[in-house]
């Protein structure tokens, strides 16, 4: 059904055939109300001052072209109303290219009655509504109802022939969650989804009715602000949302607490064109990722040459093992009760050619985004393990009380053969399974719990230990360390530099120490760097310590001259004195 005083908007150069048309329109049995426009800029105005139901578009329009009217509405967003083009012309190839540039019907002039009218817009219409349903889903972000990565752009790319043209200034908020894929991990997908689902509306109910949220994809969205411009107003709105971000929200009956960290980029300092700007703004997340998350960064340009940093980075690590680029450095684990050399953890270094020492940090997750982790990581092992019988044979006290940790990244434990790797690799240096000790951290473990003690078992059964590492800066829980067959827990740094002025920190390292015990797990304190720190935990029973007040990680030659004064002064106290 038509609907009650439909708004018609008659675009047509000839003043004989606009009377024809609204005598006909007149006719019809619902209301009309039709407004004329003669021309191109004529109809422009008339569209960008008001909304229309259907528009009646002349195809020549004197000297002008319908179709140009057509391709100008749909690019300047003008309006969504159907178009149903009039011709005086029966060309099929008109007629269709009509259509294709978005036309919902093709009315010969001659054939303009009050019937094929109305019928013409009312088909026009339905076929309107079809097109927009499919667009709008094509769009939109099903799970959030927010404009997908493709329509944001395509609002940018607007905003920014807008502005050129209006020499206007407009803002990008690119904002990312912290800890989505702990959260997803552990909670479940539908956790996960309740989590967007309730991010989206909490940014949209801190954003104005004007401004563009749009979700890009997992657990990135953006805002998309015009008008507001000043560093101290984006300042404001930056903070609202991550304020918003950080209210704890309950989820089967878990709170949650979640953060984000936000890029801004303006139009046009950053970059005068959409995609470019869009990637400003997320370089800006980037550096506050880098930053320690849950804050906001501007765009400047030294992100660029960051960017392209590590763009270079990504091309040379392909060759870095090729070019035998990697050392291992090794950081004694001291016994707590009796001060020896238990153990070592095998660091690996970067010597890059140009740009000298890269840390780990910095290279394992490009390596890991590259699909190179599981390479380095083969040579981690075979590299700890030569060095490991190495050190047997000219230290042999040490099958007594000694492990290589060694530190294993998510994506390798997914590997299907890692166990008869390692095993080949152990047999071939002749090494006793005991003596390895594998690292993983806690994100890794939780990743995937059902498949991990599957695989962790499988280690266990052949005598090869495992150790939960950063514990406590993730998600798992002591469930997971009931679940899960491991040995030894490592407790992160971030606690250990507090124990000694948070009682929090001494508490929980306390419960996590006994916890411990009572699962049967040995515990190690990990970036132990003074006496006192040292000393609490010995109280604590804390078995074994790893931390700069000790030993800094050393070249592989340095720590066996460690094990040549341990044997010299057939003493093994080797620490400074606890
Ligand atoms: P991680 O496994 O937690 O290793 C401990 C990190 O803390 C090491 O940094 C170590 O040098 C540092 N550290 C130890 N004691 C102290 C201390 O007292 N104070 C301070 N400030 N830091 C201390 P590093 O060597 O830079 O390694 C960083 C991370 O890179 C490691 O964290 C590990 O996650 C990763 N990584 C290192 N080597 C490998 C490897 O061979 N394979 C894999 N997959 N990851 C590795
Ligand atoms: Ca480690
Ligand atoms: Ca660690």
């Amino acid at each position: 059904m038509i609907k009650l005083s439909q708004r018609i908007l008659l675009v047509d150069d000839n003043e004989i055939d606009r009377i024809t048309i609204k005598r006909a329109l007149i006719k019809s049995t619902s209301p009309m109300v039709v407004f004329e426009a003669i021309g191109f800029s004529e109809a422009t105005k008339l569209l960008k001052r008001q909304q229309f139901d259907c528009i009646l578009l002349d195809y020549r329009l004197g000297g002008e072209d319908g179709l140009d009217l057509i391709k100008e509405i749909h690019r300047e967003g003008l309006s969504d109303a159907p178009i149903v083009m009039l011709s005086g012309m029966d060309h099929e190839p008109t007629r269709l290219s009509c259509l294709k540039e978005g036309a919902q019907d093709f009315l010969l002039k001659s054939e303009i009655d009050t019937h094929s009218l109305v019928r013409a817009i009312r088909y026009a219409e339905e076929r309107k509504n079809v097109t927009l349903q499919i667009r709008y889903l094509a769009q939109h972000d099903s799970l959030t109802d927010l404009p997908n990565r493709s329509l944001f752009i395509e609002n940018v790319k607007r905003a920014v022939t807008r502005c050129r043209r209006t020499n206007a200034l407009f803002a990008i908020i690119f904002i990312d969650l912290d800890n989505f894929k702990s959260i997803n991990d552990t909670l479940g997908h539908e956790a996960g989804d309740t989590l967007l689902i309730t991010i989206s509306k909490r940014i949209k109910s801190v954003t104005r009715e004007e401004d563009t949220v749009g979700r890009l994809g997992g657990d990135e969205f953006a805002v998309l602000i015009e008008g507001i411009t000043t560093e101290k107003s984006l300042i404001k709105i930056a903070q609202d949302l991550l304020n918003t971000a950080k209210e704890p929200l309950t989820i089967t009956n878990k709170t949650i607490h979640s953060t984000a960290s936000l890029g801004i980029a303006t139009y046009p300092s950053c970059a005068n064109e959409a995609t470019a700007l869009i990637k400003c703004a997320d370089l800006a997340m980037y550096k506050t990722k880098k930053n320690g998350r849950n804050g906001y960064s501007f765009y400047s340009e030294d992100l660029q040459i960051l960017a392209d940093d590590y763009a270079n980075l990504k091309s040379d690590i392909y060759d870095a093992l090729a070019r035998n680029e990697f050392e291992l450095y090794y950081q004694p684990q001291i016994k707590s009760s009796t001060q020896d050399i238990n153990g070592v953890e095998a660091l690996i270094r970067w010597h890059h050619p140009t740009k000298g020492f890269i840390p780990p940090d910095q290279f394992i997750p490009i390596a890991e985004s590259l699909g190179l982790i599981n390479e380095i990581g083969d040579w981690v092992i075979e590299e700890a393990c030569g060095q490991l019988n190495n050190w047997l044979s000219l230290y042999p006290d040490l099958y007594q009380n000694f492990k290589m940790a060694i530190n294993i990244s998510a994506h390798q434990i997914r590997q299907i053969d890692l166990k008869g790797k390692i095993c080949r690799v152990l047999n071939n240096n002749k090494l006793p399974y005991e003596l390895v000790e594998l690292e993983l951290t806690e994100s890794a473990l939780v990743d995937d719990i059902g498949r991990c003690t599957e695989k962790l078992g499988e280690f266990k059964d052949i005598g090869i230990q495992f150790a939960i590492d950063d514990f406590g800066t993730g998600f798992a829980s002591f469930r997971h360390l009931q679940q899960l067959p491991l040995q030894v827990l490592k407790i992160d740094k971030s606690f250990i530099d507090e124990i000694c002025s948070s009682e929090k920190s001494y508490a929980i390292v306390q419960a996590m120490i006994v916890m411990a015990h009572a699962l049967e797990m040995k515990v190690i304190a990990e970036g132990v760097e003074t006496i006192e720190q040292a000393t609490l935990l010995q109280a604590l029973n804390c078995d074994s310590l790893q931390g700069y007040y000790f030993w800094k990680p050393m070249p592989a030659r340095d720590i066996g001259q460690l094990f040549h004064h341990a044997e010299q002064t057939f003493s093994s106290n080797i620490s400074k004195g606890l």
